[in-house]
This record gives C-alpha cells, structure tokens and sequence, in this order.
C-alpha cells in the first residue's frame, strides 16, 4: 500500500516521502479514502498511530482541489475576518503547536496558509498571523473562543472540522466550549473525529456532531507496531523518589517521562531529582506557555534526562525514541495509563512502561489490569521491598486485606504475573 494508492495528490505524496513516511500507517489507510469520499468518520486509534497525517493529508488534499472562490479571497482584504476554511481543536497547547508543526511540513510546497491559536501566548501575534490569511487554523478551544469574540476569526465558513483527541477533550471540560464553536460553524461540512477511548460520554458527543460518520478502529496490535514491556515495583510511597533516582542512574536510563498525579507534585519531584544530580525538568498546567515549550525542548534535545508531566500536560506529545515511561504514581484513570505508556514504544522499538506502586495504589493497578484485560509482571526490588507493616488507613482500603499483604511478603518470592504486551 502506497500513499498513491490513497488517491493523494501526487505534490503531497512527494512532500510526505521526502519526510520519511514509505506507506501509510493503518488509521492512513483506513481514514483518508474515506475522508476523501467526503464522509465523516469517528476514528479510534492510540496516540502514535499517524493520527495528525490521517486527517491532516485529506485535509491539504481537499483545500488544494476546491480552492476557496476568487471572490472570497478578494474579500479577505476588505473583510476585517479571515475566513477559516479548516478548523483543527486540539485539547493542549503543546498539541497545537505539534499539529501546527506537522501539518505545515505536509504542506510545505502548497500555497495553503496555516495559524496556530493557543492561550498563554500572546494573542495580538496570533491575530496579525490570523489576519494575513489563513485556510487552517489550529487551536485550543478556549483561546478560538476569544478569538471569535473580539472577531479575529469568523468560522461561518468552516468546510472541515477536526476534533483531536476528543476523549481528553471532555476531560479536560471543553465540552461547553466545544458546543459553543459548534453554534458559530455553518451544519453542512465535513467533521472528522479521532479520540484514543470511547466512553459513553465521547460516543453522546461524536452522534451530536456527526453526520452518518464511517467508523475507523485501529487495534494497537496492528498500528505503528508499538511494543512496550511493562513491569510494576511495588515500593513504599517515601521511597519511591529514591528507587527512582536508583533505577535512572544505576541503569543509565537516559530519556524518562515521568508521570505524576499533581502539578505540585511534578515540580517537587523535578526538583528533587535535580538534588540526586540527575537533570529534570516539568511540564504542568500551571506553567506560562514559554516555560512548557522551554522545557520539553531541554527534553527533547536531551539538555534534560528527565522530563516529569501530569496527564494532562503530557497528553499526545509526540517525542521520537523515548524509551522509557514512568508512572511515578498510578494513574487515576485507568484510560490514562494507556495513554501514557503510549508515549513509548513508538515506530518499532521496544519501549518500557515502569509503574511504581504503592499499597495504596492497588485498586489503581487492577483497573488497569481488567481495562487492558491482562495481568502486568511485578518485581519487588531488592533493598526496596514494601514494608509488610505499613497497613492502609481504613479510608485507603480498597484491596487486599492486610493478612494476605504479610503472607504475600513473607513468601518473599519474586512474582511475575504475566508476559509483554504488545
Ligand atoms: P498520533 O496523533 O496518532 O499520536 P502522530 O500523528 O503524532 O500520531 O504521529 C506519530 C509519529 O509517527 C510522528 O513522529 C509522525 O511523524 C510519524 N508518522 C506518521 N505517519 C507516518 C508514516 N506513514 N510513516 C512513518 N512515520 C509516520
Ligand atoms: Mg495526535
């Protein structure tokens, strides 16, 4: 299978070959014909999956073949609003930059001009950007919301609207937002719809806006041949930043994504490892956009060994080879843990998803198990073995009894539960 073969533009084709993709991913395959045909679609795939070239190829495809009528172009000068042809909502503003990025590189030899809107930048530079023409625009929902009102952006005349990673999306609380961007769009236009998980609450929103939507699902089993051994160190709570620093520097782990609950609690323990002398920086939802993009490009160009995120934060950043991901605290979600270690294991190379978990935890680690239907090795480490005598307040009592725990720890046998997903 060829990107050819899709029905591309043989100008896009060449650009995205010049760029190292030799065929389409699955989602590729199955989204853009689609897309092409003119249908909507409701997309599941994980996050590493080629998602953004999915839509973002059709997309180009379809603006480069019905180029905007002349007299609407003329009118751009007059019109104090730029009219967006295409929309693309992401939930975070690293997402936007990072789609912004792709999308401009597929269609670096077209005409087609690309805005990025995001909050925490600011927003008189958007706007001039918004205002010398823009057929895309890319955006978080709530700074498209400002946009609109001060009337940088007018999205009447939206052909094709892309919602990115609609199930964070809803978690993040965007719904009312995204309700509202919806009242400002015209009903006749092609609506593609992508979203790693489909809770009830994903699948209300994807039949409010679409329009006898193909459906696209993309098993992680054949997508971008994600390989990821997962292992679980049960570990006391106080003890987890010191196993940490121990297991980076004993096996010289040099690019971790650490996840943790709080935005309080990534900055301390950033800090913290930068005191054990390993290199570490945060990303979270209460730093300025500046201090983000700062940090996770020390990461990515390895100026960092460490870079600590809440879910949120980290949700679909794209960083090439990262192998490993640490769950310095369970998820909350079982979803999350997903969408976590998917940011390992990325275009076949084997990744590795550690979790650290205390005995609090325990419920957290079963969810996933059952979410993933599958049982995850655990190792206890030596010189880190839980405490059998920490016993879990009664409010904290989710699991196990506190018996079991000490015969469990008594046995003192090294468990391994299960084997490698894949
Ligand atoms: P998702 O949105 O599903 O998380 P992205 O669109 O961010 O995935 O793509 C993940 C990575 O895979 C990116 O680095 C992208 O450049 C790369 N990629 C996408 N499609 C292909 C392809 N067909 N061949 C090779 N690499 C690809
Ligand atoms: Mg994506």
């Amino acid at each position: 299978m060829s990107f050819q073969a899709l029905g591309l533009q043989s100008q896009l084709v060449d650009t995205v070959t010049a760029l190292g993709f030799q065929s389409p991913t699955p989602v590729q395959q199955q989204a853009i014909p689609e897309v092409l045909a003119g249908h909507d679609i409701m997309a599941g795939a994980q996050t590493g999956t080629g998602k953004t070239a999915a839509f973002g190829l059709p997309l180009l495809h379809q603006l480069l073949d019905k180029p905007a009528s002349l007299a609407e172009v003329a009118g751009r000068n007059e019109k104090s609003d730029i009219q967006i042809r295409a929309l693309i909502l992401t939930p975070t503003r690293e997402l936007a930059q990072q789609v912004y990025d792709s999308i401009a590189s597929y269609s670096e030899n077209t005409q087609i001009k690309l805005a990025v809107a995001y909050g925490g930048t600011s927003m008189k530079t958007q706007v001039g950007a918004i205002r010398t023409g823009a057929d895309i625009l890319v955006a978080t929902p709530g700074r498209l919301l400002d946009h609109a009102h001060v009337g940088t952006v007018d999205l009447s005349k939206v052909e094709y609207f892309v919602l990115d990673e609609a199930d964070r999306m809803l978690d993040m609380g965007f719904i009312d937002d995204i309700k509202r961007i919806m009242r400002r769009m015209k009903a006749s236009r092609q609506t593609l719809f992508f979203s790693a998980t489909f809770s009830k609450q994903v699948k209300k929103l994807a039949h409010d806006i679409l329009d006898e939507p193909k459906l696209i699902e993309v098993t992680p089993s054949n997508s971008a041949a994600v390989t990821v051994e997962q292992m679980v160190y049960p570990v006391d709570k106080h003890r987890k930043r010191e196993l940490l620093s121990y297991l980076i520097g004993s096996r010289n782990w040099q690019q971790v994504l650490v996840f943790t609950k709080t935005k309080q609690g990534s900055d301390a323990l950033a800090k913290e490892l930068g005191l054990d002398g390993i290199k570490a920086v945060s990303i979270n939802g209460d730093k300025s956009q500046g201090a983000r993009q700062r940090a996770l490009n020390d990461f990515k160009e390895g100026k960092a060994r460490v870079l600590v995120a809440t879910d949120v934060a980290a949700r679909g950043l794209d960083i090439e080879q990262l192998e490993y991901v640490i769950n310095f605290d369970m998820p909350f979600k079982a979803e999350d843990y997903v969408h976590r270690i998917g940011r390992t294991g990325r275009a076949g190379q084997t990744g590795h998803a550690i979790s650290l978990m205390s005995i609090d935890e325990e419920w957290a680690l079963r969810a996933v198990e059952e979410l993933l239907d599958t049982r995850l090795p655990q190792q206890w480490l030596e010189g880190y073995e839980p405490d059998p005598n920490i016993e879990l307040s009664d409010n904290n009592r989710r699991g196990r009894s506190a018996e079991k725990r000490r015969a469990k720890a008594k046995s003192k046998i090294h468990k391994n539960r299960g084997g490698r997903m894949r």
